[in-house]
């Protein structure tokens, strides 16, 4: 001990240094303890718990604003590693507290932070890009294609794909979305046509218009 207050160490660092040079022993110790006295001490915990509520929850509190990012950190790495087990928990978890849920939803839906946030989720490019994604899901889902139809759409082409010569069969062509989906096209029959399926593949999410003035630019 005079050894190390020689050194020039205080109190506290020297405990600390003999802390960290007799960790195991310590830890051992602990553990010992702990197994020889398990229900004592959870018995102790709870009690304790029980008397001081307020106290551990502003405790609590207090260590999650001051360690936010590092415990949202290792919750997004330790969901990444459980994702099955986390969304079953989640599930069981909803389906015992549905209407709790519901009930803390509606009130925490009303909040006017919540509110804000909405709002700006809506104006990001991420909302922007979902809600037009459901919009035309929305509109798509009104009509559905049939077996039927996608006959007619074949009937339509006459056998020759209407953007290059080629020819098509009942059972070579493939069906196109005259105006995109994902520009506001529907499964109506009058949105639907045969043709060919490299011309398919080329229009892709192009609109006519573009998809003409495109093939002139190549040829
Ligand atoms: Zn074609």
């Amino acid at each position: 001990m005079s050894e190390n207050f020689i050194k020039g160490l205080t109190v506290q660092e020297y405990h600390k240094n003999y802390y960290e040079n007799n960790k195991v022993r310590f830890l051992a110790n602990c553990e010992f303890y702990y197994l020889e006295n398990r229900e004592l001490i959870i018995e102790r915990v709870k009690k304790y718990a029980g008397k001081n509520k307020e106290k551990i929850n502003k405790y609590r509190h207090k260590y999650y604003e001051k360690n936010k990012k590092s415990i949202l950190k290792k919750n997004k790495i330790y969901t990444k590693n459980h994702l099955k087990e986390c969304r079953e928990q989640k599930k069981a978890y909803y389906k015992k507290n549905k209407e709790q849920k519901k009930e803390y939803d509606k009130k925490y839906g009303q909040l006017d932070i919540c509110k804000v946030n909405r709002k700006k989720y809506r104006q990001s490019f991420r909302g922007q890009l979902f809600s037009k994604k459901n919009q035309a899901k929305r509109r798509t889902a009104k009509y559905s294609i049939t077996p039927e139809k996608v006959k007619r759409a074949f009937e339509k082409t006459n056998g020759v794909c209407p953007y290059c010569p080629a020819e098509i069969t009942e059972t070579s062509f493939s069906l196109d979305h005259i105006k995109p989906v994902s520009k506001g096209g529907t499964n109506h029959l009058n949105n639907l046509i045969g043709c060919c399926r490299s011309c398919n593949s080329r229009k892709g999410n192009l609109s006519l218009n573009e998809f003409l003035n495109n093939r002139k630019v190549l040829a």
